[in-house]
């Protein structure tokens, strides 16, 4: 009888125990490439395969995963929303108006996310971005301001929530605008937060830490990862920040990871095909360390794929026409060529046109007629008008402002993407966002829930449910 009572009650502790991990998703990884539409996407693939007169596109990672669809991202103001409106949406399960953060569109009522539902039900919480933590799609993900500019108000509100686990981007204003204000990493410390912002500190990092904000210590200074095509080997990636994320975060409970490959959509802002392709492959590169994680545990996990919109209204193909081998031939981010451009100005103001050329063509490929980019007089006349602007004209050309401040100035070195972009056949519409429907791509516990076109406000609910929350 005994016997026979402990057979049933182990039977019923390992259905339950079964039924739990049946139901529900416990490790649950929300990967948002800002900016990130299907062309984006599709571009990134032909640039990996491409060939010279050889069609041929191999699938990225998230491509392969099983569950394909789309999902609409208007906000509550506008067809075309930003990423703050999205990823509210996407974190709360409400629209809301361009440019607010975590509330309604009357800024009113400060909704709830879903990184606060998770940790009020004991798991564990991650938010990665390869931009500031503070920005707008990361800080939907935890903060509640009237405007995604109000990014010292943003990284004060941070340390409120007690998340596990900020990694990625530096704070915007960690001083406020001014810098007359306390500083926000001193807040966050006081609030029990642990800085790791040197490589020293971030391998220090281990299974348990907690209340951890783990910061590239290569990044521009107002707090964003170096663009990927930039980087330096040893320079820590987002792929990186990821591993030591769910390194960090690994419980029996389980966790919410939100992973922005935030440079896709900046890029794209900037119309540079070439740094934005290499965006795409940093943020793949991020979701293959989560897949890893997968693999060992495919009934608990879930993986999806997403972006809140798609930036620059990219198209692949003029005419018929594309040539993704030739973007082979940009070696630099436009931003860092115009930080060439301008160092060359301050040194050498009278710089000839010819020498300027050469420059293009060395990381632009640019004028180099046995690739198949030699210049018609159209373009050289583009780019005679951009350094006359630039080394002439005496007009300046600031570096740093690609995304953040818009000059109305063309520098060298977005003419000479533009140029190479038409070379190719990518074909960019604006330098904004479109209201295109973005792609959903899903592997693990509960995938099918995902496999309908559905709505952004839609997501966090599919989330929770899965998670039994
Ligand atoms: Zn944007």
């Amino acid at each position: 009888m005994i016997k026979n009572m402990m057979i049933i009650s182990m039977t019923l502790f390992c259905a339950i125990g079964y039924g739990q991990t049946k139901q529900n998703a416990k490790y649950v990884f929300l990967f948002i490439g800002d900016g990130m539409g299907a062309s984006q996407v599709y571009t990134t693939e032909m640039y990996l395969n491409a060939k010279p007169n050889e069609i041929k596109s191999e699938k990225l990672l998230m491509n392969s995963f099983p569950v394909n669809s789309n999902m609409t991202n208007y906000s509550a103001s506008s067809y075309v929303t930003t990423s703050c409106a999205a990823a509210t949406a996407m974190s709360t399960g409400f629209k809301t108006n361009n440019g607010i953060i975590g509330k309604s569109p009357d800024k009113k009522i400060a909704y709830e996310n879903i990184s606060q539902k998770a940790k009020k039900a004991g798991f564990k919480v991650g938010i990665l971005s390869s931009v500031m933590i503070d920005h707008a799609t990361p800080a939907s993900f935890y903060a509640h301001q009237d405007s995604r500019n109000m990014y010292y108000e943003i990284s004060m509100e941070l340390p409120n929530y007690n998340i596990d686990y900020f990694g990625g981007g530096g704070f915007h204003h960690p001083k406020g605008k001014k810098g007359d204000q306390p500083d926000s990493f001193e807040n966050a410390i006081k609030k029990g937060y642990t800085i790791a912002d040197s490589h020293e500190e971030f391998n220090k990092l281990k299974n348990g830490d907690e209340k951890i904000i783990a910061i590239n210590p290569e990044k521009y200074p107002t707090g964003e990862f170096y663009w990927a095509i930039d980087k330096k080997e040893d320079a820590l990636s987002l792929a990186d920040f990821t591993k030591k994320g769910i390194e960090v975060i690994d419980n029996d409970k389980g966790f919410f990871m939100m992973v922005e490959g935030g440079k896709i959509d900046w890029a794209c802002h900037g119309n540079d095909g070439v740094s934005m392709v290499h965006e795409v492959i940093a943020f793949n590169d991020a979701i293959k360390e989560a897949f890893e994680f997968y693999k060992e545990r495919p009934d608990e996990t879930l993986i999806i794929v997403t972006a809140d919109h798609e930036t620059g209204a990219l198209t692949t193909g003029i005419n018929y026409a594309t040539h993704p081998e030739l973007l082979k031939y940009q070696i630099i981010s436009v931003q860092e060529f115009k930080r060439k451009m301008t160092e060359l100005k301050n040194t050498d103001p009278k710089v000839s046109f010819n020498t300027i050329l050469d420059l293009v063509q060395a990381d632009f490929g640019l004028g180099n007629k046995d690739v198949g980019l030699s210049l018609d007089d159209k373009e050289l006349a583009l780019l005679k008008s951009a350094y006359n602007k630039q080394f002439k004209g005496h007009k300046k050309v600031n570096a740093d402002a690609d995304y953040l401040t818009k000059t109305k100035t063309k520098s060298m070195g977005e003419t000479a993407a533009y140029i190479l972009n038409e070379k190719a056949g990518i074909n960019w519409g604006s330098g904004n966002h479109s209201g295109t429907p973005i792609p959903v791509r899903v592997i693990g516990k509960g995938q099918e829930e995902f496999s309908e076109y559905f709505d952004n406000t839609d997501l966090p609910k599919k989330i929770l449910k899965l998670m039994g929350i």
